[in-house]
């Protein structure tokens, strides 16, 4: 039996990490005792470390049945990069290929064979795998992506539906299945359809707390374009920008490229070969932006994915969590905003109206009243006013706590009134209406409507009937969201949206509960991170990281992989805070196990070695400084882009770039550049200035500061004879103050 420590030391050993994520250990022991095991995680949990482990821990081989071939190639150039034996058999294998790995496999030097589900069903595999078990043993089978079990997740797959049958053939090898699909009747499809033994399930909070959830109103096309524009300057790092339309794909992808961003394009028009081609090129940080429909995404692995806007709405919540979950599943900060346009409300429910029985041209009625409620889901959400997390998480049957300080309606949260007697009045008169009814009839009782279904229930004898006139149709419109946000009310989610009473509601009817309700507040666009403080990394961190970036992304063009699976972005930036200079101190960085030290250690070493040339290396003054740094200056996502947006200003200007120029090239005014600069010498960086200001005017402004000290720029411009300008005195200030005052 292997105990937690060891465990502990076979994950930094393969893969380099320290510690395990909430539920891995649990899911790993409970599969090295030979348990079936259904593990539910978000994207970016860290699942397939789950059975990976275990995979090399168990004697005998691992199969591991996964839906897509580029999931698989993914994964096997992950794993073989931190140095474990493992394949893929599929279709796209020439006979003789497929013969070596069989050999590889036979030969013992394998430990995971992933296969698609079709292939391991195919009587040659099937005699193959025979011939495994009485040679090495099969430890176990993992099946990844397993909610394509299930005809009510997003996406079944028919060919999954036999893998109940290794069960009859290999009884007892342990299954495990693993999902980031969190609804409840999927979860029990799983476990049905895969025929799981007393499985260990364990299912992790969705919560993704590093992803930043905005809404932005669309404000016209071309205000919105221009708002796009600017967020994807701002963000930097990998992004997906998703569309509803490929006509709509197009057009962005173009008007992007030409901005000067490097965006292409993906959707289901494209023929196979471009859109893989693109894919590859994105994937490997040759292009920044990938506009697409969605169509683009499932099976994706790229985990430093920065970025995901949804520039036209999505049509479900649940699609809408997945895709904007894309971002950040390196566990970095990452965004995630919504344009909320009218237009394409109604662009949508055209489509809706649309969904008819192919056969028959009959409307699907069942279909389109479900698709209408979800899209109206979507809405809630981009018009709720409460904490973005409870509204997405209340879907998956969480209860947030919210107040998340990462959302937008957190950061800037509207005013809030107190609404328990207006919520008394609404929840008694969905109490009256026996339960049956949605929000729509609800309020039209409480504002004493006499229309035809209000009379036809005899509802105007309610007593409840013409309460609540004092409000407006809005107001009592909002309530009934951000009551079902709240969870202090149920809707059903049959399509109908009916109204039913919790525990939560009969607290709030017997008065133990108060009800805040937040006022709306104009549409404005969100906060953004220009309005935030200075970031406290310093910069010569920021300059490493990105030479540590260019070497890392030399080394996967050689072999052709991307750049992440060599070190993710979190064991860079924490390889250009502690600045490792032996290899007694790179083994100790998250990410860095036995393979990758003998691999790589030595080219970042020297990169880090190099640096020090210019930058000599900061003493910590106490031994825990260096993570110190590190958290401060990757946890709040506005420092981080205000540290990225100095870190761009100072190497372009480094790259011999004059203020002007910079200011064009990032559409931002000359100031700003300025305003950078400054605040890069005042955090302590020694840049040249002879271009800013020519070294003969230099010495005048620094007679002027020792003559008068630097305390007013006012007195400093008027003692000039307003001959140098603001700009001038502010940097040669800082430069001054600096020497009088070191950092
Ligand atoms: P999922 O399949 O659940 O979406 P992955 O297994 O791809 O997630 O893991 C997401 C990212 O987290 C990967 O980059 C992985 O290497 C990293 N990761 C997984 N487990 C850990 C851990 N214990 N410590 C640090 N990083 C981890
Ligand atoms: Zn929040």
């Amino acid at each position: 039996m292997t105990n937690s420590d060891s465990l502990q030391q076979a994950l930094k050993q393969y893969f380099g990490y320290e510690t395990f994520r909430a539920g891995q250990r649990e899911i790993i022991e409970a599969s090295l005792a030979g348990r079936d095991t259904l593990a539910i995680m978000p994207t970016g949990g860290g699942k397939s470390i789950c059975f990976q482990l275990p995979a090399l821990l168990k004697s005998g081989v691992t199969i591991v049945v996964s839906p897509l071939i580029a999931l698989m190639q993914d994964q096997v150039t992950a794993l073989k990069e931190n140095g474990i034996g493992a394949t893929f058999l599929n279709s796209t294998l020439s006979n003789r290929e497929n013969n070596q790995r069989s050999q590889a496999i036979l030969n013992g030097a394998i430990k995971l064979i992933y296969v698609a589900p079709e292939r391991l069903f195919a009587e040659q595999f099937l005699d193959f795998l025979n011939i495994v078990r009485g040679k090495m043993g099969i430890a176990g089978f993992a099946i990844d992506e397993a909610h394509c079990v299930s005809e009510w997740g997003h996406d079944f797959r028919p060919e999954y539906r036999q893998l109940s049958r290794i069960r009859q053939i290999y009884p007892d090898v342990p299954m495990i299945g693993l999902t980031a699909t969190a609804t409840e009747r999927v979860r029990e499809d799983i476990s049905q359809q895969l025929e799981l033994k007393q499985p260990y399930i364990h299912v992790a909070s969705f919560n993704r707390s590093n992803l930043y959830y905005e809404v932005v109103p669309k404000q016209g096309n071309e205000q919105s374009y221009t708002n796009l524009l600017r967020q994807i300057k701002r963000l930097q790092g990998s992004g997906i920008v998703y569309c509803l339309s490929r006509k709509r794909v197009d057009e962005i992808a173009n008007r992007l490229q030409e901005d000067g961003i490097e965006a292409i394009p993906y959707h289901a028009g494209l023929g196979a070969k471009e859109r893989e081609e693109n894919q590859t090129r994105w994937i490997r940080d040759d292009v920044q932006v990938m506009v697409a429909t969605v169509a683009f995404g499932m099976g994706i692995n790229k985990p430093d994915v920065r970025f995901v806007i949804h520039y036209d709405l999505p049509r479900n919540i649940e699609g809408y969590y997945q895709e904007s979950g894309r971002a950040g599943r390196d566990g970095e900060d990452s965004h995630c905003t919504l344009f909320l346009g009218y237009g394409d409300l109604e662009t949508i429910k055209y489509l809706i109206a649309q969904k008819v029985d192919p056969h028959t041209n009959e409307p699907l009625e069942a279909e389109q009243r479900i698709a209408q409620q979800q899209l109206r889901q979507v809405v809630d959400y981009a018009e709720g006013t409460a904490c973005r997390r409870t509204i997405l998480l209340r879907y998956f049957g969480e209860n947030f706590h919210g107040d998340c300080h990462n959302c937008d309606n957190c950061l800037t949260p509207k005013p809030m009134e107190d609404w328990t007697v207006e919520t008394q009045k609404f929840l008694s008169c969905v109490a009256r209406a026996k339960e049956k009814f949605g929000s729509g009839h609800i309020i039209d009782i409480l504002r004493g409507s006499l229309n035809k279904k209000v009379l036809q229930h005899g509802h105007e004898k309610l007593s409840t009937h013409g309460i609540g006139k004092d409000r407006s149709l809005d107001e009592w419109r909002q309530l009934s969201r951000s009551l079902v946000h709240q969870g202090l009310l149920t809707q059903t989610t049959d399509g109908y949206g009916i109204l039913k009473l919790n525990d939560r509601s009969w607290e709030v009817m017997r008065n133990q509960r108060n009800v805040l309700l937040p006022i709306e507040r104009d549409a404005t666009p969100s906060p953004v991170a220009d309005q935030a403080d200075v970031s406290e990394r310093r910069i010569d961190v920021d300059i490493l990281f990105e030479r540590l970036r260019l070497l890392r992304k030399n080394l996967a063009d050689e072999q052709e992989v991307p750049p992440y699976v060599i070190f993710s972005n979190a064991t860079l930036s924490q390889m250009s805070v502690d600045q490792p200079t032996n290899r007694k101190d790179f083994a100790k960085l998250s990410g860095v196990g036995t393979k990758k030290l003998e691999q790589y250690a030595d080219d970042f070493i020297a990169i880090i070695l190099e640096h020090h040339q210019q930058y000599p290396p900061i003493e910590p003054t106490e031994p825990n400084q260096s993570t110190k740094v590190l958290q401060e200056s990757i946890t709040p996502k506005s420092k981080l882009s205000k540290a990225s947006t100095q870190r761009e200003t100072l190497a372009m200007y480094e790259n011999g770039l004059d203020i002007d120029e910079i200011a064009r090239d990032r559409n931002l005014k000359p100031a700003t550049i300025w305003t950078h600069l400054v605040q890069l010498v005042e955090s302590g960086y020694a840049i040249n200035c002879d271009r800013l200001v020519p070294p003969e005017r230099q010495s005048v402004i620094y007679e002027a500061l020792e003559a008068i000290g630097g305390d007013s720029l006012r007195n400093l411009f008027d003692h000039l004879r307003e001959e140098y300008t603001y700009d001038e005195i502010k940097i040669i200030r800082a430069i001054w103050q600096n020497e009088k005052d070191p950092l």
